[in-house]
């Protein structure tokens, strides 16, 4: 996984760096750089990072927020100290090593500043060498500076910064206890700076735990409603579910949380779509918390479909991507659907809102439309091409390990078993979560049971594990 930034910023429009409150030198290395003025998320976060205060920052992937958090913390560094002041944490080492790489150019104007990548795949031995030769910031995977730590080969009494960059990223990947680990033994006293391209509620969940009274800066300009392209299908009251099929098939999203107003609905739902060859699974409160989190994670992993809920099941629901909304019944509160529909178009993709409406709900619809200070079209379900007949099939299935974090299995055990002996690619395996008894990896449809004959035959952690295809 490399993090590409599409397009460089433009910045323009924006301010120029000599406002803040730093150095000739490093205002004279920003030049040398081409940075001419600051872009957005810096204009926003810059202020009060340097300032001391802890921050939340949400922009969109390229939007220059290394810079933002990497220009605080070299500004609070004592070169002449040799003790660990900084530490960034990263989801993979590309992204390890991107930040790494910047942070170094933003630290040219002065002399001697080390800057060290601490991630797996890279000798542990070399890496314990040149920490015990001084090292001013590292930056790394949790999995690996937990490892320093534990070993005793990492000393933060001198940190005063910590960043979570790209914090959604590593929460998806499963690094949450890691991060609990690693921020929980640093001091106290200090800055923490969080950086997120998106805010679910896993986010504000973190923040809560490591951050103290922190600052938010969002920029929400990419995440409009124009991002979230809303139609509404008008269909008599019996034939809703058959056209949640006719909807799917023509739209084929890879991810929909459909919403119903009963349970009942949700239930007739996902017969329904069964019935149509479509991997639907739903959540109600009749569910084990087990079960529950089965269901969220197939669903988060893009190994189902659809996700059938009504608003109170989905309440909290923490997942990232959904290509599609489709409400099964209009709500009568405009600020439900308001809600129901901000779950699409996040981040930088386009998401659809796709509603069903019988000639009855046309007062509801216009109330929406009022309170979203839109036109809302209804069109026509007779123009909706179901001429591709080919079955929806998510792209990943699960799987499940008999093993967690009580076996102290981690994330990079399971990615390390599947893509060494097993010799599976890192884009074939996708998210992993770890509970206390269970592991879930996510792998290409087509790998799976290759994937549970590789990884029964093989060890995770040294073990011999149990392992299956969750279905449902
Ligand atoms: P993000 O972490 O938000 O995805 P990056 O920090 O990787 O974004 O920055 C994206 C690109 O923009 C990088 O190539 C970086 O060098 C460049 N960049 C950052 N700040 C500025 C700036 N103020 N002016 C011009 N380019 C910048
Ligand atoms: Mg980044």
């Amino acid at each position: 996984m490399t993090d590409h930034p599409a397009t460089p910023p433009t910045s323009e429009a924006g301010l120029p760096f000599s406002k803040l409150p730093l150095s000739p030198a490093m205002l004279a290395c920003l030049q040398q750089l081409g940075y001419q003025t600051m872009t957005p998320i810096q204009a926003a976060s810059l202020p009060v990072a340097l300032s001391g205060r802890d921050l939340i920052a949400q922009a969109k992937t390229g939007s220059g927020k290394t810079a933002a958090f990497g220009l605080a913390l070299l500004n609070r560094l004592n070169p002449q100290d040799f003790a660990v002041q900084a530490m960034v944490l990263c989801p993979t080492r590309e992204l390890a090593d991107q930040v790494t790489q910047e942070i170094r150019r933003l630290a040219r104007f002065q002399e001697n500043i080390k800057v060290l990548p601490l991630c797996g795949g890279s000798a542990m031995r070399n890496q314990i060498t040149s920490l015990e030769n001084g090292v001013h910031i590292v930056v790394g995977t949790p999995g690996r500076i937990m490892d320093h730590m534990e070993r005793g080969s990492i000393k933060l009494d001198a940190l005063n910064t910590l960043v979570l960059d790209e914090a959604d990223r590593m929460l998806d990947m499963g690094f949450h206890d890691d991060i609990a680990y690693v921020a929980k033994r640093c001091p106290k006293e200090r800055q923490t700076l969080l950086f997120s391209a998106t805010y679910p509620e896993g986010i504000a969940q973190l923040a809560r735990q490591f951050l103290r009274q922190p600052e938010e800066v969002k920029l929400l300009e990419q995440h409009a409603e124009s991002k979230i392209r809303q139609r509404f299908y008008e269909v008599e009251k019996e034939q809703r579910l058959p056209a949640v099929v006719s909807l799917l098939k023509h739209y084929r999203p890879v991810s929909t949380l459909a919403f119903c107003n009963t349970k009942q609905q949700c239930r007739d739902l996902v017969n329904t779509l069964r019935h149509a060859g479509i991997h639907a699974l739903t959540l109600n409160g009749d569910l084990e918390q087990r079960e529950r989190d089965q269901v969220l994670i197939q669903f988060a992993n893009r190994s189902c479909s659809v996700l059938v809920a009504t608003d109170v099941a989905a309440r909290g629901l923490d997942i990232a991507d959904l290509e599609a909304v489709i409400n099964v019944d209009v709500t009568p509160d405009p600020e439900i659907h308001i809600h129901r529909i901000g779950r699409t178009g996040r981040g930088d993709q386009d998401g659809w809102a796709l509603s069903l409406c019988s000639p009855g709900d046309r007062r509801r619809v216009a109330t929406i439309a009022q309170a979203m200070n839109c036109q809302l079209e209804i069109h026509d379900l007779a123009t909706l091409d179901n001429s591709d007949d080919s079955p929806l099939v998510p792209p990943m299935v699960t799987l499940q390990i008999l093993g967690g974090r009580k076996d102290k299995i981690r994330p990079g055990d399971i990615l390390g078993a599947l893509t060494g002996e097993a010799g599976f690619t890192r884009e074939q395996v996708g998210k992993i979560t770890v509970t206390d008894q269970s592991s879930y990896v996510a792998i290409a449809r087509a790998c799976g049971r290759d994937a549970v004959r590789k990884l029964g035959a093989g060890k995770v952690k040294g073990k011999t594990v149990k392992v299956r295809i969750l279905t449902d």
